[in-house]
Protein backbone atom coordinates (compact mmCIF):
# COMPACT_ATOMS: atom_id res chain seq x y z
CA UNK A 1 0.00 0.00 0.00
CA UNK A 2 0.80 3.79 -1.04
CA UNK A 3 1.11 5.77 2.16
CA UNK A 4 0.32 9.34 1.22
CA UNK A 5 0.71 10.91 4.00
CA UNK A 6 4.65 10.37 4.52
CA UNK A 7 7.10 12.87 2.63
CA UNK A 8 8.99 10.99 -0.31
CA UNK A 9 12.60 11.61 -0.68
CA UNK A 10 12.14 11.88 -4.10
CA UNK A 11 8.54 12.35 -6.29
CA UNK A 12 8.94 11.19 -10.13
CA UNK A 13 6.12 12.40 -12.19
CA UNK A 14 5.52 10.59 -15.06
CA UNK A 15 5.97 6.10 -16.02
CA UNK A 16 8.21 6.47 -19.18
CA UNK A 17 12.11 5.87 -19.18
CA UNK A 18 13.13 9.09 -18.24
CA UNK A 19 11.04 8.86 -15.08
CA UNK A 20 11.77 5.26 -14.33
CA UNK A 21 15.79 5.77 -14.58
CA UNK A 22 15.32 9.09 -12.45
CA UNK A 23 13.67 7.01 -9.85
CA UNK A 24 15.86 3.40 -10.82
CA UNK A 25 18.31 5.77 -9.33
CA UNK A 26 17.51 7.63 -6.98
CA UNK A 27 16.21 4.38 -4.90
CA UNK A 28 20.05 3.15 -6.15
CA UNK A 29 21.22 6.01 -3.72
CA UNK A 30 19.30 4.54 -1.12
CA UNK A 31 16.36 7.14 -1.54
CA UNK A 32 12.17 6.96 -0.74
CA UNK A 33 10.35 7.27 -4.02
CA UNK A 34 7.05 7.74 -5.60
CA UNK A 35 6.85 7.37 -8.88
CA UNK A 36 2.98 8.69 -10.05
CA UNK A 37 1.93 7.72 -13.48
CA UNK A 38 -1.13 8.94 -15.23
CA UNK A 39 -1.71 6.03 -17.25
CA UNK A 40 -3.14 2.46 -15.92
CA UNK A 41 -0.82 -0.27 -16.19
CA UNK A 42 -1.55 -1.86 -18.95
CA UNK A 43 -0.69 1.68 -20.66
CA UNK A 44 1.96 2.42 -18.61
CA UNK A 45 5.78 3.55 -20.11
CA UNK A 46 4.71 6.73 -22.30
CA UNK A 47 5.89 7.08 -26.08
CA UNK A 48 8.99 5.19 -24.38
CA UNK A 49 6.73 1.79 -24.85
CA UNK A 50 7.05 2.90 -28.43
CA UNK A 51 10.69 3.21 -29.05
CA UNK A 52 13.24 0.66 -30.58
CA UNK A 53 16.65 1.91 -29.71
CA UNK A 54 19.06 4.30 -28.07
CA UNK A 55 21.72 6.11 -29.65
CA UNK A 56 25.16 5.48 -27.82
CA UNK A 57 28.31 6.89 -28.01
CA UNK A 58 31.35 4.10 -28.08
CA UNK A 59 34.85 4.59 -28.91
CA UNK A 60 35.37 0.78 -29.95
CA UNK A 61 32.66 -2.08 -30.60
CA UNK A 62 30.42 -2.38 -27.72
CA UNK A 63 28.05 -5.20 -27.08
CA UNK A 64 25.38 -5.04 -30.00
CA UNK A 65 27.18 -1.63 -31.24
CA UNK A 66 29.78 -2.09 -34.25
CA UNK A 67 33.22 -0.03 -34.57
CA UNK A 68 32.83 3.07 -33.35
CA UNK A 69 30.54 6.23 -32.74
CA UNK A 70 32.49 9.37 -31.80
CA UNK A 71 31.90 12.62 -30.08
CA UNK A 72 32.43 14.58 -32.77
CA UNK A 73 30.54 12.47 -35.40
CA UNK A 74 27.46 12.24 -33.21
CA UNK A 75 27.74 16.25 -32.71
CA UNK A 76 28.21 16.81 -36.04
CA UNK A 77 25.00 14.77 -36.71
CA UNK A 78 22.76 16.73 -33.80
CA UNK A 79 24.15 20.16 -35.37
CA UNK A 80 23.00 18.89 -38.59
CA UNK A 81 19.25 17.95 -37.86
CA UNK A 82 18.91 20.91 -35.32
CA UNK A 83 20.48 23.40 -37.63
CA UNK A 84 21.90 24.60 -34.57
CA UNK A 85 19.00 25.15 -32.62
CA UNK A 86 20.75 23.18 -29.87
CA UNK A 87 23.00 23.88 -26.03
CA UNK A 88 26.15 22.64 -27.05
CA UNK A 89 26.92 22.45 -23.47
CA UNK A 90 24.44 20.29 -22.96
CA UNK A 91 24.52 18.30 -25.80
CA UNK A 92 28.54 17.70 -26.01
CA UNK A 93 27.54 16.55 -22.18
CA UNK A 94 24.50 14.13 -22.99
CA UNK A 95 26.46 12.37 -26.35
CA UNK A 96 29.68 11.78 -23.85
CA UNK A 97 27.03 10.37 -20.92
CA UNK A 98 25.11 8.17 -23.64
CA UNK A 99 27.73 5.70 -23.10
CA UNK A 100 27.98 5.37 -19.69
CA UNK A 101 24.12 5.05 -19.60
CA UNK A 102 24.04 2.27 -22.15
CA UNK A 103 26.59 0.74 -20.53
CA UNK A 104 24.07 1.56 -17.19
CA UNK A 105 21.35 -0.17 -18.65
CA UNK A 106 23.62 -3.01 -19.61
CA UNK A 107 24.78 -3.32 -16.25
CA UNK A 108 20.75 -3.35 -14.55
CA UNK A 109 20.05 -6.23 -16.71
CA UNK A 110 17.83 -4.49 -19.89
CA UNK A 111 19.24 -6.66 -23.01
CA UNK A 112 19.87 -5.24 -26.28
CA UNK A 113 19.89 -7.14 -29.86
CA UNK A 114 21.37 -5.88 -32.87
CA UNK A 115 19.96 -3.30 -35.58
CA UNK A 116 16.92 -4.97 -37.41
CA UNK A 117 17.41 -5.22 -41.41
CA UNK A 118 15.01 -2.18 -42.66
CA UNK A 119 15.84 -0.14 -40.38
CA UNK A 120 17.52 2.89 -41.25
CA UNK A 121 21.09 1.26 -41.07
CA UNK A 122 21.29 2.24 -37.67
CA UNK A 123 23.69 -0.42 -36.35
CA UNK A 124 26.44 1.40 -35.96
CA UNK A 125 25.22 4.01 -33.29
CA UNK A 126 22.02 2.64 -32.11
CA UNK A 127 21.46 0.07 -29.91
CA UNK A 128 17.78 -1.99 -30.43
CA UNK A 129 15.92 -2.98 -26.78
CA UNK A 130 15.26 -6.37 -27.40
CA UNK A 131 11.53 -7.00 -27.37
CA UNK A 132 11.29 -2.97 -27.97
CA UNK A 133 10.45 -0.11 -25.41
CA UNK A 134 7.78 -2.20 -24.31
CA UNK A 135 9.78 -4.83 -22.86
CA UNK A 136 12.43 -2.43 -22.02
CA UNK A 137 10.00 -0.40 -19.66
CA UNK A 138 8.65 -4.27 -18.71
CA UNK A 139 11.87 -4.64 -16.95
CA UNK A 140 12.44 -0.88 -15.72
CA UNK A 141 9.43 -1.38 -13.37
CA UNK A 142 10.22 -5.07 -12.34
CA UNK A 143 13.29 -3.62 -10.89
CA UNK A 144 11.37 -0.75 -9.62
CA UNK A 145 8.47 -3.06 -7.56
CA UNK A 146 11.79 -5.30 -6.46
CA UNK A 147 13.74 -2.31 -5.07
CA UNK A 148 10.69 -1.05 -3.30
CA UNK A 149 9.84 1.85 -5.43
CA UNK A 150 6.19 2.93 -5.34
CA UNK A 151 4.21 3.14 -7.81
CA UNK A 152 0.87 5.04 -8.43
CA UNK A 153 -0.89 4.42 -11.75
CA UNK A 154 -3.90 6.00 -12.89
CA UNK A 155 -3.06 8.71 -11.32
CA UNK A 156 -2.38 12.61 -12.83
CA UNK A 157 -0.63 15.11 -10.97
CA UNK A 158 -2.60 18.30 -11.43
CA UNK A 159 -0.74 20.83 -10.12
CA UNK A 160 3.25 21.03 -8.46
CA UNK A 161 3.04 23.43 -5.92
CA UNK A 162 6.13 26.33 -6.33
CA UNK A 163 6.41 28.72 -3.60
CA UNK A 164 10.33 30.81 -3.51
CA UNK A 165 11.33 28.18 -5.94
CA UNK A 166 10.49 25.12 -4.25
CA UNK A 167 7.93 22.62 -4.96
CA UNK A 168 6.00 22.06 -1.76
CA UNK A 169 3.43 19.19 -3.13
CA UNK A 170 1.47 17.86 -6.11
CA UNK A 171 -1.65 18.17 -6.20
CA UNK A 172 -3.07 14.50 -7.96
CA UNK A 173 -6.32 12.63 -9.32
CA UNK A 174 -5.62 9.30 -8.16
CA UNK A 175 -8.01 7.01 -9.41
CA UNK A 176 -10.40 10.18 -10.35
CA UNK A 177 -10.20 11.13 -6.25
CA UNK A 178 -8.28 14.15 -5.25
CA UNK A 179 -4.90 13.18 -3.19
CA UNK A 180 -1.84 15.46 -1.91
CA UNK A 181 1.53 13.98 -1.63
CA UNK A 182 4.81 15.65 -0.20
CA UNK A 183 8.27 14.88 -1.32
CA UNK A 184 11.64 16.48 -0.41
CA UNK A 185 12.82 16.65 -4.17
CA UNK A 186 10.49 16.48 -7.44
CA UNK A 187 11.47 15.01 -10.98
CA UNK A 188 9.41 16.10 -13.76
CA UNK A 189 9.40 13.55 -16.40
CA UNK A 190 5.84 13.84 -18.22
CA UNK A 191 6.51 14.23 -21.73
CA UNK A 192 5.56 16.76 -24.27
CA UNK A 193 1.91 17.89 -24.72
CA UNK A 194 0.76 15.77 -28.05
CA UNK A 195 -2.18 14.18 -26.53
CA UNK A 196 -3.50 17.27 -25.94
CA UNK A 197 -5.63 18.32 -29.11
CA UNK A 198 -7.21 21.39 -27.14
CA UNK A 199 -3.67 22.87 -26.85
CA UNK A 200 -2.29 21.64 -30.65
CA UNK A 201 -5.43 23.92 -31.56
CA UNK A 202 -4.53 26.38 -29.90
CA UNK A 203 -1.89 26.56 -32.65
CA UNK A 204 -2.63 24.97 -35.27
CA UNK A 205 -6.60 25.30 -35.41
CA UNK A 206 -9.24 22.73 -36.50
CA UNK A 207 -6.16 20.95 -38.74
CA UNK A 208 -5.12 19.58 -35.32
CA UNK A 209 -8.48 17.44 -35.07
CA UNK A 210 -6.92 15.50 -38.59
CA UNK A 211 -3.59 14.98 -37.20
CA UNK A 212 -2.93 11.38 -35.55
CA UNK A 213 -0.80 11.04 -32.41
CA UNK A 214 1.90 8.35 -32.83
CA UNK A 215 2.16 7.31 -28.96
CA UNK A 216 0.74 7.66 -25.62
CA UNK A 217 -3.12 9.78 -25.19
CA UNK A 218 -1.56 10.72 -21.29
CA UNK A 219 1.12 13.22 -22.57
CA UNK A 220 -1.14 16.24 -22.42
CA UNK A 221 1.31 18.65 -20.68
CA UNK A 222 -0.34 19.67 -17.56
CA UNK A 223 2.60 19.38 -15.46
CA UNK A 224 4.48 21.63 -18.37
CA UNK A 225 2.14 23.98 -18.61
CA UNK A 226 1.45 24.40 -14.77
CA UNK A 227 5.29 25.07 -14.54
CA UNK A 228 6.15 27.71 -17.09
CA UNK A 229 2.76 29.08 -15.43
CA UNK A 230 4.83 29.56 -12.25
CA UNK A 231 7.68 31.21 -13.70
CA UNK A 232 9.99 28.43 -14.75
CA UNK A 233 11.80 28.81 -18.20
CA UNK A 234 10.93 27.59 -21.41
CA UNK A 235 12.44 25.84 -24.13
CA UNK A 236 11.84 25.06 -27.22
CA UNK A 237 9.32 26.95 -30.24
CA UNK A 238 5.61 25.61 -28.77
CA UNK A 239 3.81 26.07 -32.10
CA UNK A 240 6.55 22.93 -33.50
CA UNK A 241 6.23 19.71 -33.07
CA UNK A 242 8.12 16.48 -34.93
CA UNK A 243 5.63 14.52 -37.13
CA UNK A 244 5.87 11.97 -39.99
CA UNK A 245 3.48 10.59 -42.90
CA UNK A 246 1.68 7.66 -41.44
CA UNK A 247 -1.29 5.60 -42.80
CA UNK A 248 -4.00 7.56 -42.56
CA UNK A 249 -5.89 4.49 -40.92
CA UNK A 250 -3.69 4.30 -37.91
CA UNK A 251 -5.97 4.87 -34.25
CA UNK A 252 -6.13 8.30 -33.45
CA UNK A 253 -3.36 7.65 -30.67
CA UNK A 254 -1.20 5.14 -29.73
CA UNK A 255 -0.74 3.67 -33.32
CA UNK A 256 3.64 3.27 -32.60
CA UNK A 257 5.99 2.54 -35.36
CA UNK A 258 3.77 0.26 -37.60
CA UNK A 259 1.55 2.57 -38.63
CA UNK A 260 4.71 4.29 -40.37
CA UNK A 261 4.49 4.15 -44.63
CA UNK A 262 7.59 3.74 -47.02
CA UNK A 263 6.53 3.50 -49.86
CA UNK A 264 6.20 7.27 -50.61
CA UNK A 265 9.87 7.98 -52.85
CA UNK A 266 8.28 4.85 -55.14
CA UNK A 267 5.09 6.68 -55.81
CA UNK A 268 3.14 9.97 -56.35
CA UNK A 269 1.55 11.62 -53.86
CA UNK A 270 -2.03 14.08 -54.19
CA UNK A 271 -3.91 15.93 -52.22
CA UNK A 272 -7.42 16.05 -51.82
CA UNK A 273 -7.53 18.21 -54.75
CA UNK A 274 -6.10 15.01 -56.92
CA UNK A 275 -2.95 17.05 -57.62
CA UNK A 276 0.84 16.39 -56.60
CA UNK A 277 2.42 19.14 -54.03
CA UNK A 278 6.25 18.30 -53.77
CA UNK A 279 9.19 16.14 -55.38
CA UNK A 280 8.71 12.32 -53.85
CA UNK A 281 12.08 11.37 -54.46
CA UNK A 282 14.20 14.26 -53.23
CA UNK A 283 16.08 12.29 -51.22
CA UNK A 284 16.67 8.73 -49.52
CA UNK A 285 13.93 8.60 -47.44
CA UNK A 286 14.63 8.29 -43.90
CA UNK A 287 16.54 11.96 -45.19
CA UNK A 288 12.82 12.64 -45.90
CA UNK A 289 10.91 10.80 -43.22
CA UNK A 290 9.85 12.98 -41.23
CA UNK A 291 9.30 16.23 -43.78
CA UNK A 292 6.41 14.68 -45.27
CA UNK A 293 4.23 14.98 -41.48
CA UNK A 294 4.64 18.75 -41.97
CA UNK A 295 3.96 18.33 -45.87
CA UNK A 296 0.62 16.72 -44.99
CA UNK A 297 -0.50 18.52 -42.64
CA UNK A 298 -0.17 21.83 -44.81
CA UNK A 299 -2.57 20.34 -48.08
CA UNK A 300 -6.29 20.68 -47.14
CA UNK A 301 -8.15 18.18 -44.60
CA UNK A 302 -4.75 17.47 -43.78
CA UNK A 303 -4.57 13.87 -45.79
CA UNK A 304 -2.55 12.83 -48.73
CA UNK A 305 -2.61 9.65 -50.77
CA UNK A 306 0.44 7.75 -51.93
CA UNK A 307 0.03 5.63 -55.68
CA UNK A 308 2.13 3.18 -56.73
CA UNK A 309 1.41 -0.08 -59.28
CA UNK A 310 2.39 -3.25 -58.94
CA UNK A 311 6.55 -2.56 -59.95
CA UNK A 312 6.89 -0.68 -56.85
CA UNK A 313 5.19 -3.39 -54.04
CA UNK A 314 8.18 -4.81 -53.03
CA UNK A 315 10.27 -1.82 -53.02
CA UNK A 316 9.73 -0.87 -49.30
CA UNK A 317 8.54 -1.88 -45.84
CA UNK A 318 5.08 -3.90 -46.00
CA UNK A 319 2.32 -1.89 -44.60
CA UNK A 320 0.79 -2.81 -41.22
CA UNK A 321 -2.74 -2.10 -43.44
CA UNK A 322 -2.79 -3.88 -46.69
CA UNK A 323 -2.54 -1.39 -49.40
CA UNK A 324 -5.94 -0.33 -51.68
CA UNK A 325 -5.80 -1.75 -54.89
CA UNK A 326 -7.56 -1.27 -58.13
CA UNK A 327 -7.41 -2.38 -61.21
CA UNK A 328 -7.34 1.18 -62.86
CA UNK A 329 -5.90 4.60 -61.86
CA UNK A 330 -9.36 5.87 -62.25
CA UNK A 331 -11.09 3.43 -59.88
CA UNK A 332 -8.36 3.93 -57.09
CA UNK A 333 -9.26 7.42 -57.16
CA UNK A 334 -13.13 6.66 -56.62
CA UNK A 335 -12.04 4.12 -53.78
CA UNK A 336 -10.23 7.19 -52.34
CA UNK A 337 -13.16 9.54 -52.85
CA UNK A 338 -10.99 11.98 -55.44
CA UNK A 339 -11.98 12.92 -58.28
CA UNK A 340 -11.45 10.46 -61.05
CA UNK A 341 -10.28 12.33 -64.12
CA UNK A 342 -8.06 14.64 -61.84
CA UNK A 343 -5.71 11.95 -60.80
CA UNK A 344 -6.03 10.22 -64.11
CA UNK A 345 -4.53 13.32 -65.50
CA UNK A 346 -2.15 13.90 -62.49
CA UNK A 347 -0.31 10.29 -63.27
CA UNK A 348 -0.50 11.13 -67.08
CA UNK A 349 1.25 14.14 -66.49
CA UNK A 350 3.97 12.82 -64.42
CA UNK A 351 4.14 9.80 -66.59
CA UNK A 352 4.92 11.69 -69.58
CA UNK A 353 7.47 13.55 -68.19
CA UNK A 354 9.37 10.53 -66.73
CA UNK A 355 12.97 10.05 -68.48
CA UNK A 356 14.08 6.84 -68.92
CA UNK A 357 17.39 6.20 -66.78
CA UNK A 358 18.81 3.23 -64.75
CA UNK A 359 15.88 2.81 -61.65
CA UNK A 360 17.98 1.85 -58.57
CA UNK A 361 16.37 1.66 -54.81
CA UNK A 362 19.01 1.65 -53.44
CA UNK A 363 20.67 5.12 -53.83
CA UNK A 364 19.82 8.54 -55.49
CA UNK A 365 19.30 7.16 -58.85
CA UNK A 366 19.33 8.96 -62.47
CA UNK A 367 15.43 8.19 -63.13
CA UNK A 368 13.86 11.76 -63.03
CA UNK A 369 11.13 13.66 -64.48
CA UNK A 370 11.40 16.83 -67.21
CA UNK A 371 9.46 19.53 -67.53
CA UNK A 372 7.19 18.49 -64.43
CA UNK A 373 6.38 20.61 -61.32
CA UNK A 374 7.11 20.56 -58.74
CA UNK A 375 9.46 17.49 -60.13
CA UNK A 376 10.25 13.62 -59.04
CA UNK A 377 14.09 13.94 -59.07
CA UNK A 378 14.81 10.27 -58.20
CA UNK A 379 13.22 6.91 -58.76
CA UNK A 380 10.52 8.68 -61.24
CA UNK A 381 8.93 5.19 -63.12
CA UNK A 382 5.96 5.46 -65.26
CA UNK A 383 3.26 4.20 -63.09
CA UNK A 384 1.83 2.45 -65.41
CA UNK A 385 1.37 -1.33 -64.75
CA UNK A 386 -1.62 -2.89 -63.03
CA UNK A 387 -2.94 -3.36 -60.31
CA UNK A 388 -2.40 0.13 -58.70
CA UNK A 389 -2.13 0.27 -55.25
CA UNK A 390 -2.48 3.35 -52.71
CA UNK A 391 -2.44 4.48 -49.11
CA UNK A 392 -3.76 7.52 -47.19
CA UNK A 393 -1.34 9.58 -45.53
CA UNK A 394 -1.86 11.70 -42.27
CA UNK A 395 0.65 13.85 -40.04
CA UNK A 396 1.35 11.34 -37.52
CA UNK A 397 3.11 13.90 -34.20
CA UNK A 398 5.65 12.20 -32.73
CA UNK A 399 6.07 14.69 -30.17
CA UNK A 400 6.05 18.67 -29.05
CA UNK A 401 9.64 20.83 -29.02
CA UNK A 402 8.21 23.00 -25.78
CA UNK A 403 9.91 22.27 -22.63
CA UNK A 404 11.33 23.63 -19.06
CA UNK A 405 15.19 24.77 -19.43
CA UNK A 406 17.44 22.90 -17.10
CA UNK A 407 21.14 22.96 -16.51
CA UNK A 408 23.55 20.24 -16.68
CA UNK A 409 22.43 18.95 -13.07
CA UNK A 410 18.95 18.75 -14.55
CA UNK A 411 17.83 21.36 -11.86
CA UNK A 412 14.70 23.53 -13.99
CA UNK A 413 15.48 26.79 -14.17
CA UNK A 414 13.01 29.64 -13.32
CA UNK A 415 12.64 32.66 -16.07
CA UNK A 416 15.49 34.74 -14.12
CA UNK A 417 18.51 31.76 -15.10
CA UNK A 418 17.96 30.58 -11.63
CA UNK A 419 17.12 27.04 -10.49
CA UNK A 420 14.46 26.27 -8.71
CA UNK A 421 15.42 24.59 -5.13
CA UNK A 422 14.00 21.42 -5.66
CA UNK A 423 12.96 20.15 -9.13
CA UNK A 424 14.55 18.03 -11.65
CA UNK A 425 13.46 17.12 -15.06
CA UNK A 426 14.41 14.37 -17.48
CA UNK A 427 13.20 13.41 -20.99
CA UNK A 428 10.80 14.34 -23.65
CA UNK A 429 9.61 17.30 -21.27
CA UNK A 430 13.64 19.06 -21.10
CA UNK A 431 14.70 17.82 -24.67
CA UNK A 432 13.94 20.93 -26.30
CA UNK A 433 17.63 22.19 -24.62
CA UNK A 434 19.22 19.75 -26.70
CA UNK A 435 17.20 19.00 -29.46
CA UNK A 436 15.10 22.39 -30.73
CA UNK A 437 14.38 21.34 -33.92
CA UNK A 438 14.18 17.74 -36.29
CA UNK A 439 15.14 14.57 -34.84
CA UNK A 440 18.04 12.95 -34.21
CA UNK A 441 16.93 8.69 -34.61
CA UNK A 442 17.57 7.16 -31.19
CA UNK A 443 18.18 10.49 -29.37
CA UNK A 444 15.28 10.92 -27.49
CA UNK A 445 15.62 7.93 -25.57
CA UNK A 446 19.53 9.08 -24.99
CA UNK A 447 18.19 12.42 -23.45
CA UNK A 448 15.42 10.32 -21.25
CA UNK A 449 18.22 8.16 -19.63
CA UNK A 450 21.01 10.52 -19.30
CA UNK A 451 19.15 13.21 -17.60
CA UNK A 452 16.78 10.55 -15.95
CA UNK A 453 19.98 9.37 -14.42
CA UNK A 454 21.33 12.83 -13.25
CA UNK A 455 18.27 14.30 -12.33
CA UNK A 456 17.66 10.58 -10.07
CA UNK A 457 21.30 11.12 -8.63
CA UNK A 458 21.12 15.15 -8.17
CA UNK A 459 17.84 14.00 -6.56
CA UNK A 460 19.02 12.07 -4.29
CA UNK A 461 22.04 14.15 -3.14
CA UNK A 462 19.61 16.85 -2.45
CA UNK A 463 17.15 14.38 -0.80
CA UNK A 464 20.08 13.36 2.00
CA UNK A 465 21.40 16.82 2.74
C1 LIG B 1 6.04 5.75 -32.25
C2 LIG B 1 7.26 6.33 -31.60
C3 LIG B 1 8.50 5.72 -31.78
C4 LIG B 1 9.63 6.25 -31.21
N1 LIG B 1 10.82 5.59 -31.36
C5 LIG B 1 11.92 6.05 -30.75
C6 LIG B 1 13.14 5.30 -30.75
O1 LIG B 1 13.23 4.19 -31.29
N2 LIG B 1 14.22 5.84 -30.11
C7 LIG B 1 14.14 7.04 -29.46
O2 LIG B 1 15.15 7.49 -28.91
N3 LIG B 1 12.99 7.74 -29.40
C8 LIG B 1 11.89 7.27 -30.01
N4 LIG B 1 10.71 7.98 -29.89
C9 LIG B 1 10.70 9.17 -29.02
C10 LIG B 1 10.65 8.68 -27.56
O3 LIG B 1 9.44 8.00 -27.37
C11 LIG B 1 10.78 9.78 -26.53
O4 LIG B 1 11.88 10.60 -26.80
C12 LIG B 1 10.96 9.18 -25.13
O5 LIG B 1 10.09 8.12 -24.92
C13 LIG B 1 10.73 10.23 -24.06
O6 LIG B 1 10.71 9.60 -22.81
P1 LIG B 1 9.93 10.27 -21.61
O7 LIG B 1 10.05 9.32 -20.47
O8 LIG B 1 10.36 11.66 -21.43
O9 LIG B 1 8.42 10.36 -22.11
P2 LIG B 1 7.28 9.25 -22.14
O10 LIG B 1 7.85 7.90 -22.33
O11 LIG B 1 6.27 9.71 -23.11
O12 LIG B 1 6.70 9.27 -20.68
C14 LIG B 1 5.92 10.33 -20.18
C15 LIG B 1 5.13 9.77 -19.03
O13 LIG B 1 4.51 10.80 -18.28
C16 LIG B 1 3.20 10.41 -17.94
N5 LIG B 1 2.45 11.64 -17.65
C17 LIG B 1 2.18 12.65 -18.50
N6 LIG B 1 1.52 13.63 -17.84
C18 LIG B 1 1.41 13.23 -16.56
C19 LIG B 1 0.83 13.80 -15.40
N7 LIG B 1 0.25 15.01 -15.40
N8 LIG B 1 0.84 13.08 -14.24
C20 LIG B 1 1.42 11.85 -14.19
N9 LIG B 1 1.99 11.27 -15.28
C21 LIG B 1 1.98 11.96 -16.43
C22 LIG B 1 2.73 9.60 -19.12
O14 LIG B 1 1.65 8.76 -18.80
C23 LIG B 1 4.00 8.81 -19.43
O15 LIG B 1 4.11 7.68 -18.63
C24 LIG B 1 9.55 7.45 -30.44
C25 LIG B 1 8.31 8.06 -30.24
C26 LIG B 1 7.18 7.50 -30.80
C27 LIG B 1 5.84 8.16 -30.57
Amino acid sequence: MVDLTQTYDVVVVGGGNAALCAALTARQAGCSVLVLEHAPKAMRGGNSRHTRNLRAMHTAPADVLTDSYMEDEYWDDLLRVTGGQTDEGLARMTIRASAGAFEWMRASGVKFQPALSGTLSLSRTNAFFQGGGKALLNWEYMLAEQWGIDILYDTEVTALHMDDGFVRSASLTCHGFPETVKGKVFVASSGGFQGNMEWLKHYWGEAADNFLIRGTPYNKGRVLKNLLDQGVAAVGDPTQFHAVAIDGRAPKFDGGIVTRLDCVPFSVVVNKDGKRFYDEGEDVWPKRYAIWGRLVAQQPDQIAYSIIDSKAVSLFMPSVFPAIGAPSIGELAEKFGLDPKTVIDTVAEYNAAVRDGKFDNTKLDECRTEGLTPPKTHWARKIDSPPFYGYPLRPGITFTYLGVRVNERAQVLMDNGVPTGNLYASGEIMAGNILGKGYLAGFGMTIGTVFGRIAGAEAAKHARN
